[in-house]
């Protein structure tokens, strides 16, 4: 088995929905002092939303459909993310809900901790692999790499 270490510095991606922005920002407003040593990157308008609520640096990517989440999800695979907090829609459909789907997908393929609603963001942000060392289990995909095709 393989890991990643995740250190107490960590690199934490926002991401909200127009209709769940107010719930992340809440939430963010509610945990500004344990982002405090780590580092925040979002998506652009959610980026853009929590530097000016909570007045604390964000690296923002571009709007989520307009390629944001795709960006997220491929600093995900190069192991650049170590947390993702991203609140969906769950009632209303996105025009870019292919890339919803596959930022999810990527998430879990790198054993990324997510949260995707206000109670699992509350838990993790207050777990202590938060402000610690935290070994990630990395699936083997060499089998896979390594196919005959
Ligand atoms: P936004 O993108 O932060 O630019 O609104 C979020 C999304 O819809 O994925």
């Amino acid at each position: 088995m393989t890991y990643k270490t995740l250190t107490p510095n960590k690199k934490i991606a926002l991401v909200a929905h127009d209709h769940r922005k107010d719930d992340l920002v809440n939430w963010a407003l509610r945990n500004r002092d344990a982002f405090l040593g780590h580092e925040l990157l979002a998506t652009g308008t959610t980026g853009k939303l929590i530097e000016e609520r909570l007045n604390i640096p964000v690296r923002k990517l571009l709007s989520g459909p307009l390629g944001g989440d795709q960006q997220i999800g491929a600093l995900i695979a190069q192991g650049e993310i170590d947390v993702l907090i991203f609140f969906w829609d769950p009632m209303e459909a996105q025009p870019h809900d292919p890339d919803v789907k596959a930022l999810l997908r990527i998430g879990i393929v790198w054993n990324i901790p997510m949260a995707c609603d206000v109670a699992t963001a509350d838990f993790l942000i207050s777990s202590p692999y938060m402000q610690g060392n935290y070994q990630a289990a990395l699936t083997d995909y060499d089998s896979y790499k390594n196919r005959i095709v």
